[in-house]
C-alpha cells in the first residue's frame, strides 16, 4: 500500500502490521554533498528531510527544525551532535546532548512537530494520544518531546521496580500540561503488553473517537522517528571534512551500538543516498542475535535473554531489520512478510543466500561481553582521557575487534548513544575497577563521576532531586486501561 509521508507518520504502522518505508531512496551527487559543507545542523536537517517529507512545506519544516534543535534552550552543544577525536582515525559522534541525555532525543524532539503537522496535512483534526511503555530512555525522551505540543497528549507507563533512580525521577517530575506518567506493578513486558492491548481494544478506540482522539506510537517503528536520524551521519561526515580529517569522497566506517536496529538503519539510508560510508559495524551486547544474523543469514531469537549494563540494547527482536530486508531482499514485500511471519510463529527465519551476501557485504557485526564493555570504558579513559557510557563502549569494543580482525584502517565514527552520567554507577565501577559506592545515592554518584571525568553534570540530571514529583500514580498491570480512561476522561 502506498501512502504519503504525512500519512505514514500519523498512523505509525500499516494496518496489516507492516512498517512503512520510502518507496525510493533519494540520491545525492558529490557536488550535492559539496554544497552541504557550509550548512549548520539545522540547515542540513531541513535539506535532508525535505528529500523524504515531500508533502511538507519547506518553510514549515524549517520552523519545526528550529524549535526541535534549539541551542541552548533544548541542546547543550551548539553543534547539536558534536564530533570528538578519540585517537588517530577514530572519532566519536556525540548524540546525547539533548534534554534527556540519550540519542533518542534527536528524533523525539522533532517527531511531535512532524506528527501535528501530519495531522494538518491529512486534514485529521483528532487529538493524538501517544501511549508508551518504557524501560527508561524512550519514555523520558518522548515526554520531553511531546510536552505542551498542541493537539497531543502523552501517557507513559514504566515498571515500578524496573528503572534506575535517575530514570524514575526524570519521569515522575515531568512537566507539561499534556503529560501523564504511571508506574505499573509489574515488569517491562507487563507494561508493554498492557499498552499493546489498549492500542488494539475496539471499545477503547471507540471511547477515544467519541472525544475526538486517536492513539499513535512514538516507537522507532514510526518512520518519523527514523528520518531525523539520517541527518547526524551527514553532519558527522561533513564535520570531518571541514576539519581536514577526511577529503570529500573518502570512505568512513561507522560503528553503532544497536538494539532495535533503528540507528544503524539510518546509517544504511545515508550510505544508499550517496554519503561515502564504508562498513556499517553493528555492535551488540550479550544479546547477540544480530551478530549471528549478519554472520550466517539466520535470525534466531530462541536464546536466553540477558540483562546487561547496556540495558537499552537488551532486545532480541530488532523491529527495524524488517525495513533492511525489504531493500536488500530485492524489494519483495511478500518475501519479507513470510520471514516476519516465521519469526512470529517459530521464533526464527533464514534469508536466502543472495540477501545474506548483500547484508554481509555492507555490515560488520560483533558483540561485547559485560567484562569487555567495562574494560573498554576503563581502557579508553586511561588511553584517551575520554569517558564513554556503557552502550558507546560496546560500539568501541566491537569496532576494535573488527579492525584487528580485518586490518581495515578506514577512519571510523563511533555513535555515542548516551551520556555517561545516565549510567553513572556502571561507568564509575568501570573507571575505578571496583563496585563504586553501593550505598551512595544517584546524586552522589553524579558528583563522583563529575570529579573523576571533569565533565559537567548535564543540566537535566543535576536538578532532578529538587524538582517536585508531579506524577505519583501506581496501578496494577490489569488496571492500565482504566488508568488511561481516567487520565483522558473518556
Ligand atoms: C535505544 C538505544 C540504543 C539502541 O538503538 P536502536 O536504534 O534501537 O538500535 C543504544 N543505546 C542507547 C543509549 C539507547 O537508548
Amino acid at each position: 500500500m502506498e501512502v504519503s509521508a504525512a500519512q505514514a507518520i500519523r498512523s505509525g504502522i500499516a494496518p496489516d502490521g507492516g512498517l512503512f518505508t520510502p518507496e525510493t531512496i533519494p540520491a545525492l551527487t558529490q557536488a550535492d554533498l559539496q554544497a552541504l559543507l557550509p550548512l549548520t545542523y539545522q540547515e542540513l536537517a531541513a535539506r535532508i528531510l525535505s528529500l523524504y517529507l515531500t508533502d511538507f512545506d519547506p518553510a514549515d519544516l524549517e520552523r519545526m527544525i528550529a524549535a526541535a534543535y534549539a541551542y541552548p534552550a533544548k541542546w547543550a552543544d551548539p553543534a547539536i551532535t558534536p564530533v570528538t577525536r578519540l585517537a588517530e582515525g577514530q572519532y566519536v559522534l556525540e548524540l546525547f546532548h539533548g534534554p534527556t541525555c540519550a540519542f533518542k532525543d534527536v528524533a523525539l524532539q522533532l517527531l511531535p512537530h512532524l506528527m501535528t503537522q501530519s495531522g494538518a496535512l491529512c486534514q485529521d483534526t483528532r487529538e493524538i494520544v501517544i501511549l508508551v511503555a518504557t524501560s527508561g530512555d524512550t519514555g523520558k525522551a518522548a515526554l520531553e518531546g511531546f510536552r505542551d505540543v498542541p493537539g497531543t497528549r502523552i501517557v507513559v507507563f514504566f515498571p515500578e521496580q524496573g528503572v534506575s533512580d535517575i530514570q524514575r525521577l526524570q519521569m515522575v517530575t515531568q512537566e507539561g500540561a499534556n503529560t501523564a506518567v504511571v508506574a505499573v506493578r509489574g515488569n517491562f513486558d507487563d507494561a508493554q503488553n498492557g499498552v499493546k492491548q489498549i492500542f488494539t481494544d475496539p471499545a477503547m478506540m471507540a471511547r477515544l473517537a467519541r472525544r475526538g482522539m486517536a492513539f499513535s506510537s512514538a516507537n522507532s517503528i514510526n518512520w518519523g522517528r527514523l528520518a531525523p536520524q539520517l541527518v547526524y551521519y551527514f553532519y558527522g561526515y561533513l564535520e570531518l571534512c571541514r576539519r581536514g580529517a577526511l577529503k570529500l569522497g573518502d570512505p568512513l566506517n561507522v560503528a553503532v551500538p544497536t538494539g532495535n536496529f533503528g540507528n544503524i538503519l539510518a546509517a544504511y539510508f545515508a550510505k544508499e543516498m550517496g554519503l561515502p560510508l564504508g562498513k556499517l559495524i553493528c555492535a551488540s551486547n550479550s544479546n547477540n542475535v544480530l551478530t549471528d544474523f549478519i554472520a550466517s543469514g539466520a535470525y534466531d531469537r530462541k536464546r536466553p535473554f540477558y540483562t546487561t549494563v547496556s540495558p537499552s540494547m537488551d532486545i532480541l527482536i530488532s523491529s527495524n531489520l524488517e525495513r533492511l530486508l525489504y531493500y536488500l531482499g530485492g524489494q519483495d514485500a511478500a518475501k519479507v512478510r513470510r520471514w516476519m511471519e516465521q519469526l512470529k510463529s517459530d521464533g526464527a527465519y533464514r534469508v536466502d543466500a543472495a540477501t545474506a551476501a548483500r547484508i554481509a557485504d555492507r555490515f560488520g557485526g560483533g558483540y561485547a561481553s559485560e567484562a569487555e564493555t567495562l574494560d573498554t570504558i576503563g581502557r579508553v579513559f586511561r588511553d584517551c582521557g575520554y569517558v564513554m557510557d556503557t552502550h558507546t563502549a560496546v560500539g568501541k569494543a566491537v569496532y576494535d575487534r573488527y579492525a584487528a580482525a580485518s586490518g581495515d584502517r578506514t577512519p571510523v565514527l563511533i555513535a555515542a548513544t548516551a551520556s555517561p552520567f545516565k549510567f553513572n554507577s556502571s561507568v564509575l565501577r568501570a573507571l575505578s575497577g571496583s563496585p563504586a559506592g553501593e550505598a551512595a545515592s544517584e546524586f552522589e554518584l553524579l558528583e563522583q563521576l563529575h570529579a573523576v571525568s571533569g565533565r559537567p553534570i548535564p543540566a537535566g540530571l543535576r536538578a532532578l532531586d529538587q524538582k517536585p514529583v508531579r506524577h505519583d500514580g501506581v496501578c496494577a498491570k490489569e488496571a492500565m486501561a482504566g488508568a488511561v480512561a481516567a487520565i483522558l476522561e473518556v
